[in-house]
C-alpha cells in the first residue's frame, strides 16, 4: 500500500526521509522554508552505522567520491601540542563494521540526497514554504503554511530541526538548557592551512575548558575547524551567526600556535551556543511524527545528530513497508528508535566532560588521562554499540 506523505523541512533528515519513502513507491512532498536549498558550509562526520544507512538509501557511493575516509586520528594537548597517535576505529572501520567512517562537507551530503530524490520525483521539493502547524482530521494529516494555505496527506513528518514547529504543535514548547559552551565553526581552503598541520588526519585537541577538532573534507580540498569553548555570555543556537576571528582567537587564548594559525586562516567563523534538551517520551501522534533534530536534538560531542536523522529515515521507510496503515508505521518507527537515540543523546552529554577536563592542565595529568580515556578498550566501550547499530536488521 502506498501513501502520500508530507515532510516539513528539507535538511539532511527531511531529504533522507523523502528518499527512503519515494524509493519505496510512496508519493512524497517536501516543504522547505528556505527559498533555495543551501546547507551550511560545515563538516559532518559519518560513523560506520551512518554510512551503512546511506548505503541502504543508495547514496553512499556517490557521496564517497566527495568525502574523506578518516585515515587516522590523533589527540593533541591544547597548550604544548603534545601528540598521541590514537588507536582509531576509523582505519579499521570497514573490516570491523563493514562500512567506513567518513568526513563530509554538509552541502555535498544534502546535494547527493536532493539529486536522488529528484531523480525519482522531479517536483518533490517545494522551496520557500514555511510550515506553521499541523492538524489531523478524518484520518488525514494536514500541514499549514505561512499565509494560511494547507495541504493534506496520509502522514506528516516534522523534520524541521531543533526549533521544530511541528514538535511544538504536537507536544508543546521545550525548555533548552544552555550548556555553558559555544561551538566555533569554520571551513578553510586547504592551501591556507600551514603545511605542518596534519591534513589527512582527524585531530582532537583537548584542554581544560575547551576542545578543538579539525579534519579534512572534499577529498582533502577543505579543512573543517570546530572549537568548543566554555563560555556563558552568548546563547544563540544558530548555524548563521557570524563571529570575528579576533573573538574566536580570544576564546582560544593560551592555545597552541597551530590552533591560532587555523583560526587566522578561516575565511569566516560562525558561533553556535550549545543547548541540552530532555528527551521526548513520545514523537508520534496518530498520522504525524518527528524525525532528526526535531525529536532528538543532541550536543555534537558524539557526532551522531545527522547520523541519527539518516538512520531514522531508513527505519521509517522500513516501517511503511511492513505496516500498511500509516499511523501504525509511525508508531512502530518511534518505538524502534526512541531508546537508542535517547542513549546516544546522553552519550554526547557525557563526552562534554571527557574532552574538557581539569586533568589536562599538566603534561603528567594529560598523559594519564589519555591512557585512560583513549585506550583501545575505552574507545570500544564508548563507540562499539553505536557503530554496530544496523538499520537493516533492527527489529521494527
Ligand atoms: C557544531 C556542530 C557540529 C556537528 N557535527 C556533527 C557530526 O560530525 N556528525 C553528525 O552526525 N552530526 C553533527 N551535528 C548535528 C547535525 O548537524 C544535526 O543533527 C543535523 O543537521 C540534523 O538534521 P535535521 O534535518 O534533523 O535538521 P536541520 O539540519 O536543522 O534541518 C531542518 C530543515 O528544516 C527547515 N525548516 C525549519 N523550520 C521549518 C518550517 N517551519 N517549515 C519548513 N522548513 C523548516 C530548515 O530550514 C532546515 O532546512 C553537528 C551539529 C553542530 C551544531
Amino acid at each position: 500500500m502506498t501513501h502520500h506523505i508530507l515532510i516539513a523541512g528539507g535538511g539532511i533528515g527531511g531529504m533522507a526521509a523523502a528518499l527512503a519513502l519515494v524509493d519505496r513507491g510512496h508519493d512524497v512532498d517536501v516543504y522547505e522554508q528556505a527559498p533555495e536549498l543551501k546547507e551550511f558550509g560545515a563538516g559532518v562526520q559519518i560513523s560506520p552505522n551512518g554510512t551503512r544507512a546511506l548505503h541502504a538509501l543508495g547514496v553512499l557511493e556517490a557521496l564517497q567520491k566527495l568525502s574523506c575516509n578518516t585515515e587516522g586520528k590523533e589527540v593533541r594537548l591544547w597548550n604544548t601540542g603534545r601528540t598521541w597517535k590514537l588507536f582509531d576505529l576509523g582505519t579499521e572501520a570497514i573490516e570491523r563494521y563493514g562500512f567506513p567512517y567518513i568526513t563530509v562537507f554538509r552541502p555535498d551530503l544534502l546535494q547527493v540526497l536532493v539529486d536522488a530524490v529528484r531523480a525519482r520525483k522531479p517536483d518533490a521539493i517545494h522551496l520557500g514554504r514555511r510550515a506553521t502547524g499541523v492538524m489531523q482530521r478524518d484520518g488525514r494529516a494536514i500541514l499549514r503554511f505561512d499565509g494560511g494555505k494547507t495541504v493534506a496527506g496520509d502522514a506528516v513528518i516534522g523534520a524541521d530541526g531543533v526549533h521544530s514547529v511541528i514538535r511544538h504543535e504536537l507536544f508543546g514548547g521545550d525548555s533548552p538548557r544552555f550548556f555553558g559552551m559555544i561551538a566555533w565553526r569554520g571551513v578553510i581552503p586547504i592551501e591556507r592551512v600551514p603545511p605542518h598541520i596534519s591534513r589527512d588526519k582527524a585531530t582532537n585537541w583537548i584542554g581544560v575548558g575547551g576542545h578543538v577538532v579539525h579534519y579534512p573534507l572534499r577529498a582533502g580540498r577543505l579543512m573543517n575547524f570546530v572549537g568548543i569553548q566554555e563560555r556563558r555570555d552568548w546563547q544563540v543556537e544558530s548555524w548563521t551567526m557570524q563571529g570575528t576571528a579576533q573573538e574566536c582567537a580570544n576564546d582560544h587564548t593560551g592555545w597552541h600556535p597551530d590552533v591560532q594559525a587555523l583560526i587566522a586562516a578561516a575565511p569566516s567563523l560562525f558561533k553556535w551556543a550549545l543547548m541540552g534538551r530532555d528527551p521526548l517520551p513520545q514523537w508520534t501522534r496518530a498520522n504525524v511524527t518527528l524525525l532528526g533534530d526535531a525529536c532528538h536534538p543532541t550536543l555534537p560531542m558524539l557526532a551522531q545528530g545527522a547520523v541519527m536523522a539518516i538512520e531514522d529515515a531508513v527505519i521509517l521507510g522500513r516501517c511503511f513497508d511492513k505496516y500498511g496503515d500509516a499511523a501504525t508505521a509511525l508508531s512502530r518507527y518511534q518505538d524502534a528508535r526512541i531508546a537508542v537515540t535517547t542513549r546516544r543523546v546522553a552519550g554526547a552529554s557525557d563526552n562534554a566532560g571527557r574532552f574538557h577536563n581539569p586533568a589536562l592542565g599538566s603534561e603528567d595529568g594529560a598523559a594519564a588521562y589519555v591512557d585512560r580515556e583513549w585506550s583501545r578498550e575505552a574507545i570500544i566501550r564508548r563507540y562499539e554499540w553505536i557503530f554496530t547499530y544496523n538499520v537493516d536488521e533492527v527489529e521494527i
